[in-house]
């Protein structure tokens, strides 16, 4: 790859905690230079990102990219686009596809697959039972050989606990984390929103915190018995965050992540049976957010996650308890953290790009996360003033089911370094336009 000047960009570093003025030289997928008025070498491609943050590129943990077999909700095609016009180099994909990917053959389809679209880097996740039907082992190693980053069952809790304490072990042994969706499936069965008031008044069945609560205790008891690094998915309540805190001051090596939507809106949004405000976990209370927000803060909960859930239209048509769940996130993600966290001062710009870029990849084991000569050249580049309103008509993704169409939200992503090149995904401030 030919070199890149990024000229006079606002340089965001979560390692250092760090945010300064300075141009940015890329050379054979390396940062090559950080200063202010670096000449720029010859034959190199110079881009003025005045007005812009450059963050170490931003990795998603948590995406369904639905392939195989559930191409008319994504492809591994739309949905790196999708990555890429979010702000996002890579992205972790969950194994409920069909066949689920428990096994060599479909983990290494996927990355393979993610390879020959190359855009956004696709790192596949194996599952952690055959099937992800919580009675038998899948075999964790092979796929770690073929290329996955991490194990779970998403979409369901794993809850045979002589199963998962195998898995962890396994997983120890491998050095890779498991990524467990936290949900007691008794507790939770037949519910398609937060159990409470709200759910009474509209005369639909809860999902009690407490299904929630339960899962991530008997997980957090599992990791420390084996000693391997727990990632929960998709906090959503507060007692969660009680739990975490007790884990991390102990010294457990646990990690966990939280969502836009679980962030910013609470299960008032279901009222009106809005299905594109049907997740799981569900949308909870403001309590929960407000801790959920303070968690994110004090990085208790150090991950943004986007659980990017694509659907086709005629799926999330339908009445809310028939409604599958989940939110096309990927494209909204950063606008929404800009919009409702950092321009409101819940979140620094060194915070979120922790939040975005180095706790994904420590999560992960990829190298980056922070802006230094030597590190990988891999960036994002975010235009802190730019609003736009979100109009899903307009999202790479196939997925157009999302609760914030209409929002006008300020801080979009203009653009990503890639490993072997540069795409603008919208206007940079002061010069022309190109589109994926
Ligand atoms: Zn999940």
């Amino acid at each position: 790859m030919k070199a890149i000047l990024f000229r006079s960009g606002t340089l965001v570093d979560p390692l250092g905690e760090k945010v300064w003025e300075a141009d940015l030289l890329v050379e054979d997928g390396r940062i090559k230079g950080i200063s202010k008025g670096l000449a720029s070498p010859r034959g190199a491609q110079v881009i003025n990102v005045s007005g812009c943050l450059i963050f170490p590129g931003c990795v998603d943990v948590h995406v369904h990219l639905r392939e195989p077999g559930g191409e008319h909700k994504e492809t591994i095609a739309t949905g790196v686009r999708a990555a890429v016009r979010g702000g996002f180099v890579a992205v972790a994909a969950m194994p409920n596809t069909s066949p689920v990917a428990d096994n060599a053959a479909v983990v290494g389809y996927v990355a393979a697959r993610g390879r020959e679209e190359g855009w956004s880097r696709v790192l596949p996740i194996g599952a952690l039972s055959r099937g992800s039907q919580g009675e038998e082992l899948a075999p964790l190693e092979e796929m770690w050989r073929a290329g996955a980053v991490a194990f779970s069952d998403d979409g369901h809790w794993l809850a045979n606990a002589q199963l998962m304490r195998r898995a962890m072990e396994y997983a120890q042994m491998l050095g890779v984390p498991v990524i467990s969706h936290c949900e007691e499936s008794e507790l939770t069965r037949g519910g398609v929103m937060n159990e409470g008031i709200t759910a009474t008044r509209l005369g639909l069945r809860g999902m009690p915190a407490a299904a929630e609560e339960i899962a991530v205790a008997r997980d957090l008891v599992l990791a420390e018995l084996t000693g391997c690094h727990l990632h929960v998915a998709h906090v959503s309540t507060a007692g969660v965050v009680r739990l975490l805190r007790e884990a991390r001051s102990r010294g457990l090596s646990v990690s966990a992540e939280v969502t836009p939507h679980h962030l910013i809106l609470t299960e008032e949004a279901v009222q009106g049976y809005d299905t594109n405000a049907k997740v799981n976990p569900p949308l909870r209370t403001q309590a929960d957010v407000e801790v959920l927000l303070e968690a994110l803060a004090d990085g208790t909960i150090a991950i943004v996650a986007t659980d990017h859930a694509p659907h086709a239209r005629e799926e999330k048509e339908t009445e809310f308890d028939q409604a599958p769940f989940g939110i096309s996130g990927l494209e909204t993600a950063i606008p929404l953290i800009f919009t409702e966290l950092v321009h409101k001062g819940i979140i620094g710009l060194t915070q979120a790009a922790a939040r975005l870029s180095l706790a994904p990849r420590r999560l992960l084991g990829l190298p980056g996360g922070s802006l230094a000569e030597g590190e990988p050249a891999e960036l994002t580049v975010i235009d802190p003033e730019r609003e736009e309103v979100v109009d899903p008509a307009n999202f790479a993704s196939k997925g157009r089911n999302t609760p914030f169409a209409g929002w006008r939200l300020k801080g979009w992503p203009v653009g990503v370094l890639l490993r072997d090149r540069w795409c603008l995904v919208r206007e940079l401030p002061g010069a022309g336009r190109e589109e994926i």
